[in-house]
This record gives C-alpha cells, structure tokens and sequence, in this order.
C-alpha cells in the first residue's frame, strides 16, 4: 500500500482523541477535542485537519457494540448520540477511503499486539480495567472479530443484577464502579475508615481517593481493592482456562492499584486456573495505555 498512514480516532465520553499513525503502529501527530455538544461534527472537523493524501484511511475505536455489516453502532452506553448514525459509510464516500469502526477494548488490544506489550506474542487477551471491564482477543496476530464482552462473565450465579441484565458479571465485582459501591457499603454499615473522617458526603467518593487511603494502610480501603482483585483473578482464571494464552495484558485507569488489586488477581487465578496453563500465562501491563485505541484503530485499516 503506498499511503502509509491511516487516522485513529478514539471517541471517549469524556474527549474525542485522534491521531495520524504510520503503518508501523507510530503516532506522528495527535489532537484531542472535548466530546460535548454536536459528536458528528467535531468528528468532521477532526479529519478535515488531519487528513491528507497520504492517509490510506480512517479508523473509529469507541465503546459499545458495533454492527460491523453496517458499520454503524448498535449500542453505546456513554455516547448514545452516535447509535444507528452512518457517519462511517458518510465519511468513506466523501473522503475516498476504507473508514472501519471498532469496539474500543477490541480496538486497544490490536495497538498492543501492532506496537505494544502484545507485539511479541501471537494469542492474547486484553482487559480493559475502568468504570466498567472492556475485553479484546488476538488469536495468530488477529483480532477475533468477536464482542468479548469478558466484563460480562458471571462469577456470581447469584449476585447483583448488572445494567445489562445479567447477574454477577465480573463488572460488577471488579471495575472501579464496583470498587467505589462497595466501599460506600461498608460505610453505610458503620465500618470504621479514613475515608469518613475525609469525606463528609462519602457518596461522592472516588476508586483515586480509595486507592489512596489504601496506600497510607486504610484496613476498608484494602480490603475493598483486594475483593475486587479476588473477583478480577476469578475473570482471569476462566479467560486462562478457556483460551489458554500466552498473555493477558491490563489497562485502565485500575491498573494503577497494581500492587494490591492485580497482585490479588494474579494470586487468585494462580490458585484457580489449570496449573499448567497458568504458568505459560504472563500477566502484564499495557504498554500503550490511553494510546492503544487510536494505534489500533489505525492499524486496522492496514489489515482489512
Ligand atoms: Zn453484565
């Protein structure tokens, strides 16, 4: 292919980021807007300031699920504006390129198998670690073009109702979500702890402020991430047992707790998973982070 660029786009609830990649999976310039108001039309604006000859075309990474047929997004829980829109079609016919769209924990885990901490493997499976638990599948250096909703896993065939309508799905026990109600459960039950003395409306809390007052050795604080690392080792232990792979790679904002909430993870699913599939398993970080989406939204575009 001669144009040896494409564009990533990483629609967030928070901010669009967006980025020219070279087909080595390197970022050659990034922007970022605020995702407020009128999704479709910063989108526009954003390609219109870095598209180029050059460019071979487009990729979108965002959370959901997508209808790849139509190339358009079926569900979006952060960004509903953009449901059923054709903005995908649209802009491949006005700029003349392949435009692809992509779950974004999918999405992420092809940037690490292209230029991250999965480059080096063939089989991997990334976990999305945040306000809710993404996951993506690389099987022989491709994604599978499955949803891998592994955030939505049951670990508890009798426990909390999950938005999605299942019952105890991993999301629910292990993401920062979890983390914060739980924390916000042993208070409202009197459990003694920092974060009451800090907090005066401990309803507003943050998984941060958790995280933090279970470094200075917070007895709740340590025990709400350990839980939390107890269900998450749970998650992984399936994902070892069921696709056996060489890696399972982390990010999200939660990996930041390594030490108590991942290190939990690794214990319990070393526990739990089959023993010899658990020693041939590597556990590690992402390399690429908040950068991953964007690198493999791009990437895509190279593959398809
Ligand atoms: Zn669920």
């Amino acid at each position: 292919m001669k144009n040896k660029y494409a564009i990533g786009i990483d629609i967030g609830g928070t901010n669009i980021r967006a980025a020219i990649v070279s087909n080595k999976g390197e970022i050659i310039q990034k922007i970022k807007e605020k995702s407020s108001g009128d999704i479709i039309s910063i989108i526009y604006k954003i390609i219109g300031n870095l598209f180029s000859e050059k460019v071979a075309g487009i990729g979108f990474s965002l959370a959901g699920l997508i209808d790849y047929q139509k190339g358009s997004v079926l569900v979006s829980p952060n960004l509903p504006s953009v449901e059923g829109e054709d903005f995908v079609n649209k802009l491949g016919a006005r700029f003349n390129v392949p435009v692809i769209i992509e779950n974004d924990a999918n999405a992420a885990a092809y940037g690490e198998l292209c230029s991250g901490a999965g480059r080096n493997f063939s089989n991997f499976v990334l976990l999305t670690l945040g306000t809710g638990i993404g996951g993506g599948i690389i099987y022989n250096k491709k994604l599978m073009n499955v949803s891998a909703e592994i955030g939505h896993m049951s670990i508890n065939a009798e426990g909390k109702k999950c938005l999605c309508g299942n019952y105890g799905c991993l999301e629910s026990y292990a993401s920062a979500t979890a983390i914060i109600s739980s924390a916000i459960d042993f208070l409202e039950n009197g459990r003694n702890s920092i974060l009451k003395e800090r907090n005066n409306n401990y309803k507003n809390i943050t998984a941060e402020e958790i995280f933090k007052a279970a470094k200075e050795g917070d007895l709740l604080s340590i025990d709400v991430f350990k839980n939390a690392g107890k269900f998450l080792g749970i998650g992984i232990s399936n994902i070892i047992n069921i696709l056996s792979p060489e890696a399972v790679i982390l990010t999200g904002g939660l990996i930041g707790a390594w030490n108590i909430y991942v290190k939990e993870a690794i214990t319990v699913a070393s526990e739990r998973a089959f023993k010899h599939l658990f020693k041939r398993t590597e556990i590690i970080k992402s390399e690429l982070m908040d950068d991953a989406g964007i690198i493999g939204a791009a990437g895509l575009v190279f593959n398809r």
